[in-house]
């Protein structure tokens, strides 16, 4: 339920609301505006209380949350959030661009990156450390080594760092290296991991699982929020389908979709939505023009040598190339044909 309070509430009949919100049984969640707050009674509680509180000083009226999540939808909180990751605001009007390799792979090999993609306009720096791969028998990811090489480099070029977390024994050694936790899209669903890192202080990306509705991706973002942490940012990143040709089909609706239903920045991975390295600045253009608040890009100095993820990493030249087409405009419409009206 949410109370929408009136505007020019005064202090104490907010705080009187929100007192009334705890006696019914539930948590209450303040959303100050610049001209209004809100109060959400999340949990389960005596609705009736709640429906009652129409009649208390302040309050404009009372509504239930359609949905099922509440904290991320946009009844709770209408205006968008801007998470701010060491610095750099993802969820404000410019598009963050995070690039670099699907694994840090070596010390060379990640500076080179960071400093390439630095150069070509990346605002933040990704790489993986521990690597959920899909067979036991294939690269793992370098753990340790790889987050101090992760900072490192974010230190010599001032780029932030994202990098995935697996587990929660991992979350704590993470912590000291990355400015972001990636919650990778199969562990959309680790309940156990998604509520250690409601705990935290950090901001966290949170992939969408291949299989997961946008219903399911967002109440995994619920558990996190609800948790306390509101430092999240979503990431689309393609869904299994019939089809064959690309790795996944990346969802282009479910970017417009989640910023419709939630306040939470979302971001759009194009090198896992399509698996092919030519198909990542079409698809990278056209989630910026749905609405996407940011692109997460794989990049590799040497793409056929690459121990994961390679078909779709970019090259340093390629990935230019891309960061060259978002600039650009989308194409003009065509003007309509001036044919003679007749009577
Ligand atoms: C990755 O970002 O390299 C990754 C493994 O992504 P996903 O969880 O989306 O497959
Ligand atoms: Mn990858």
């Amino acid at each position: 339920m949410i109370v929408n309070m009136a505007e020019g509430a005064t202090e104490r009949e907010i705080s009187h609301v929100i007192e009334r919100v705890r006696e019914a049984g539930y948590q209450p969640h303040v959303t100050r505006g610049t001209t209004r707050t809100i109060v959400a009674a999340v949990g389960s509680g005596r609705r009736h209380e709640i429906e009652a509180l129409q009649a208390a000083p302040g309050v404009e009226n009372v509504v239930a949350i359609a949905q099922p999540f509440k904290l991320v939808s946009r009844q709770v909180k209408p205006h968008r959030s801007v998470v701010r990751v060491s610095g750099v605001p993802i969820g404000e009007d410019r598009v963050v661009v995070i690039a670099g390799p699907c694994s840090v792979e070596s010390r060379e090999q990640l500076l080179d990156t960071a400093c390439a993609v630095k150069k070509a306009g990346a605002s933040m720096l990704r790489g993986g450390a521990y690597k959920p791969r899909t067979s036991p028998y294939d690269f793992q990811g370098l753990g340790l080594e790889a987050l101090k090489i992760l900072r490192e480099a974010s230190e010599r070029t001032g780029l932030p760092v994202v990098t995935e977390v697996m587990g929660t024994e991992d979350v704590d050694l993470i912590c000291q290296y990355a400015d972001m936790l990636q919650v990778g899209a199969r562990n959309m669903q680790n309940f156990n991991l998604l509520r250690r890192l409601a705990t935290l202080r950090k901001p966290i990306l949170l992939k969408r699982g291949p299989s997961a509705t946008v219903k399911e991706w967002l109440l995994a973002a619920e558990y996190l929020l609800a948790g306390g942490n509101s430092e999240v940012v979503l990431c689309e990143r393609g869904i299994k389908t019939f089809e064959t040709e690309t790795r996944n089909t990346f969802d282009l609706a479910a970017v417009a979709l989640a910023r419709d239903l939630s306040h939470l920045p979302v971001i759009a991975d194009p090198s896992h939505g399509t698996g092919k390295q030519s198909l990542i600045g079409a698809v990278s253009r056209a989630a910026v023009a749905v609405g996407a608040d940011g692109l997460l890009i794989e990049v590799h100095p040497c793409p056929e040598r690459a121990l994961s993820d390679g078909p779709q990493s970019l090259d340093f030249a390629g990935f230019e190339r891309v960061m060259s087409g978002l600039r650009e405009p989308l194409r003009c419409l065509a003007e309509p044909l001036l044919v003679p009206h007749r009577a």
